[in-house]
Formats: C-alpha cells, structure tokens, sequence
C-alpha cells in the first residue's frame, strides 16, 4: 500500500530555503532537494493562512471551499463566526481518504477545528481557541498527547512575546515535534501530515533580520539571530526526521500555504478611494450610526446582509467588542465608519481580504452603482488607476496588479469575494481599511511587523517514486490530488488542481494511470452555530491583531 507523508511549513519560502540549503545550513533540506523534485508553489489570491491552507487540503480554490478570510462569510444574516473546519464547502482529503477507505493522521493542520472524525486521529492547529479540550479526534487523544509532552497547546501563540523571550519559539517547536513524531510512531496511518506553524510568526515578526544581508545587521538583529537559526535547525531536524521515516513505498511531501517577503508600508485604501472621489466620508464622526442607519433607511436585515457580504473582519473586529450587546446592537456600532454610502461608489471592507467592493444598487443597502455597464465601467477605471498608483515615498507602483474576482476564481462562492481584487507580489505594502487616516500610504512600525505573505511558497518531494532533479511549477490546489495519486487513490472530479505527474519517476508513472471519481459534495451537516464563544473569538482577535491582520 503507497503511502504518504506531508509536512506543512507555514511561510516557508524558497527566497530563504535555497541559499540556506547552499551554504549547507539546512542538510536535511538539502539532501530533499538534491534526491527529489522541488519547486515553488503558488498560493490563493489572497495568500492568507485560511484560505491557503484550506486549498491545499481540498484540491479546491476559496470559490468552491468557501473559506475567504479568517471569517465565515455568506451563511445567512445574523451568522458571523470565525471561520472553522465545520465550514469548509466539500471534501477535505482526510474525508477523501477515510471514504476510501485509508487512515489519515492530521496534526496541527490549521482550520482543522473542531476536529473532523475521520479514519485515524486529528489534532487541531492554528485557531483552536484557546482552552478548549476537544482539539483532538478520539477526545482520549489529548490526555495521551499531555502525557508525553508534559504540557500540549495546539496553538500556543500567547506563550510567544519575542518582545520578552525569543526562546519561547524554540520551546513551541520542540513540544509540537515531540507531540507529531510520538503520534506517528503510536499510530501508523497511510497518509500522516503535520504542520510547522511558528516559522510564520517568526517571519512575520523578524522579517528584516531574516532577509537582510550582513551589511545591514543591526544590533536588534543579531539579538533574535540565534533563535532564529535554532528554530530553521528545528525545521530541518523536523525534515531529518521524516527522511527517515521513509521506506520503500512512501513518498515525502514537503509544502508551504504561501512565501514572504517585506511589509513595511501601509496601504490605506479607503483614503485612496477618497483621494479618487469614490469614497465620501460622512461630516460627524463614531456615535451618529445608529442614527445615520436610520436615516438612511436601512433595516437590520438589510445591515445584516451587507455585513454578510461585504467585510466578515473589519467588522469582526468591533463586534468582538461589544461581547454582552445583542447583536443587532453591534451592527449598530460596527458601521459607525464615518463613510457617507449615499456618495461612495466603491470601499474597502477587511485588510485580509485585499479587495475592494463596487457599492452596488440592489446588492449593497445603500447601493449606488447600477448593475452591468455602469459597474462594470467603474471597476476598470479603479484597476487602471490602481496599476498606475504610485507611492509618493518610493516612486514605484505600489500594486502588482489588480484583477476581477472572477478572472481569479470560480465557484459558487465568488459573489461573496471583493469586486477587485489586489496583489503585492513583490510589493512591501500591507492593507489598511482604516478610515481615520490623514494619509494614503505610512511606514509601518518595524515593532509591529516586519514580513507579510508572497503568493509564492515551496514545494518539495522525495522517495522511491520521486524523479530526483525535477523542477515544477506547482500551485496550492495541486498538493491533495498528488497526494492522492502517490497513494494509487482517484482523485475527485471536483479538485481543481492537477496531478504534478512530472515529479514522479516513468516507472510509477507507468504503472500508476491517473484516476477519477465522482465528487461527494458535503460530507456532513453543517453546525449554524459558531464553533467558538464570544471570549475565544476576544482571544482569537487579538492574535490576529498579533500577526498584523487587524488593527
Ligand atoms: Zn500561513
């Protein structure tokens, strides 16, 4: 029986990975790159964690899995939860394998919370909030897990204060690693996938020491540099690991949800669209919502359904404050955003969503724009103003490029994406919503964050089935049906991503035709209810405030 082995490394990027694995820093990295097949990997537009992760899992894009943001979006009026694992749209390759038949081990794999019963074991990652004790699928598992670790957080950012104790980071990835090699060895599966979460964070809060060259090191630098290498040594010794664990019929998979690269710009939007005249802000300021809603006529379904739709995290945000108000009530507040909708044509809604949305007659509450020729006029005039941007600081264009949502995705879950869409590839720039900003672009803090996602990630595979020396081009949606395919299963008819056959020698490949089945649409009724109480999505937000993805 051919089995696999992944192993998820949040943020990885080549960028780094190469040099390092050159200069002999990462032997066991080397030593994948030099027997196997590697590559990069193209993320989801945007390449947040979510969404990311969810498409490597499912084969499928944010379009079809439903998951846009670190929220759910479009489950009704009235449902604004933080995105989890009882949301995603279809099969996930744990539901795939266990249908078929195959024992899956899944540990740390963010958004696997609440754990999925599946034919093997799951442990949550990233976003299990915090306190719960039901991360694991059996329950039992936990008391096992504590048993050997002596102490097991599936998400334990709160314990990492670089500010305080760069250390932390290191003692984070030891009690993951330790947890993930005694479950692979307890419990043989066919397919056992773990994910390295901390070198994301690191990257996001090091980014400058990480990337620059030793001209330009600082003091500040050279402090967090040991624990930096001490926790790329953990990675590699991680990779080490699992070139062990390999035996004649198990193919090692190596992947990251997204790259890096530098942040050190604000992008705040809505002042832009405001600059261009699509944006009015209203005269009065915080206070006068209620009010205005009500003069403008809107109903609380009405707010509701624009919620939904248009900015599942800025608004979270302020929800998230206002624990004990009815919900209605923190609507109320949440669109105290000082913007005058009766002479805005288009906006900005959530940071991590990198998009802007066309004020829309019929769609939106307060909706200007008419349907067809009059929308579709507007957002081709803001795409070209926004490749034309320039940041007055650096002379260059501030945005990559800007698409439609549609010529990015598809699937039924697209209506619910920005009508604009935005990529900072190669550009330093984080989006701001903000709408209390005097101007279109500001540094961002170096304390407050250094790196942010590249849509371009690693790829990386070796074992007896691999063809060694082989470059690929992969993209995010491509890993579960190679997976698949190294396992001798059909894959799904409705992944879109593609078998990367290239990287597997001609005598698997001979041997192995690829094969189809029909999808199976939801595998299980989805819980209405919020996975998470109001204090675990308090705590939830501020680790993303952490991370940079909210102000
Ligand atoms: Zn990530």
């Amino acid at each position: 029986m051919s089995k696999a082995i992944l192993l998820g490394i949040d943020g990885a990027t080549l960028d780094l990975l190469l040099p390092w694995a050159e200069q002999g820093k990462l032997p066991n990295l080397s030593r994948v790159l030099a027997e196997g097949a590697h590559g990069t990997l193209s993320s989801t537009l945007p390449p947040y964690s979510a969404q990311a992760w969810v498409s490597m899992m499912t084969g499928k894009g944010p379009g079809k899995h439903g998951v846009l943001d670190f929220f759910e979006a479009g489950k009704g009026p009235g449902h604004h939860a933080f995105i989890s694992s009882a949301l995603i749209n279809g099969e996930a390759i744990w539901d795939t394998l266990s249908r078929q038949g195959l024992k899956v081990g899944m540990v740390n794999v963010p958004l696997t919370y609440p754990p999925v019963a599946v034919k093997g074991y799951m442990v949550s990652g990233f976003m299990t909030p915090k306190g719960r004790e039901d991360y694991t699928y059996p329950l039992e598992l936990r008391e096992e897990i504590l048993g050997v670790t002596g102490q097991y957080d599936p998400d334990p950012w709160d314990l990492v204060d670089p500010a305080k104790d760069v250390a932390t980071f290191e003692r984070w990835m030891d009690i993951a690693e330790q947890a993930a090699t005694y479950l692979h060895k307890q419990y043989p599966v066919d397919l056992y996938a773990s994910v390295i979460q901390a070198i994301d964070q690191l990257q996001h809060s090091f980014w400058d020491a990480l990337a620059v060259d030793s001209t330009q090191d600082t003091p500040q630098n050279q402090q967090v540099w040991s624990t930096i290498e001490a926790c790329y040594a953990r990675m590699d010794a991680a990779i080490g690991k699992r070139l062990q664990w390999l035996d004649s019929d198990t193919t090692l998979f190596l992947a990251s949800d997204h790259g890096f690269q530098r942040a050190d710009r604000w992008f705040h939007v809505n002042r832009w669209l405001a600059q261009r005249g699509y944006l009015s802000f209203a005269t009065a300021e915080r206070g006068m919502a209620p009010s205005l809603a009500a003069r403008l006529g809107w109903t609380r379904e009405g707010i509701k359904e624009w919620v939904r739709r248009m900015d599942p995290l800025g608004l979270r945000r302020l929800l998230g404050r206002f624990a004990r108000a009815s919900i209605a009530d923190r609507l109320d507040d949440a669109i105290a955003m000082p913007i005058d909708w009766t002479q805005t044509t288009a906006y900005c809604g959530s940071r991590t969503s990198e998009g802007i949305f066309i004020n829309l007659k019929g769609r939106d509450p307060q909706g200007i724009v008419e349907p067809g020729a009059q929308y579709e006029d507007l957002r081709t005039r803001i795409m070209g103003e926004l490749v034309e941007l320039i940041d007055p600081a650096t002379g260059q264009t501030a945005v990559n490029g800007a698409y439609r949502r549609e010529e990015v995705h598809s699937g039924q879950f697209v209506a619910r994406m920005p009508d604009i869409l935005l990529d900072f590839d190669d550009k330093p720039y984080l989006v701001s919503e903000s709408t209390s900003v005097r101007e279109v672009f500001e540094p961002i803090a170096a304390a407050d964050i250094q790196g942010r996602h590249h849509s371009l990630g690693t790829f990386a595979a070796v074992g007896p089935h691999i063809a060694p020396g082989v470059v690929v081009r992969a993209s995010i949606v491509d890993i579960a049906p190679t997976i698949l395919y190294a396992m001798g299963q059909p894959i799904p008819d409705d992944m879109d991503g593609r078998v990367l056959e290239e990287v597997f020698t001609p005598q698997f490949r001979n041997a192995h035709h690829i094969r189809h089945e029909p999808a199976m649409g939801l595998v299980k009724s989805r819980s209405e209810a919020s996975a998470y109480s109001q204090e675990e999505e308090e705590s939830m937000l501020q680790r993303l405030r952490d991370l940079g993805y909210l102000s």
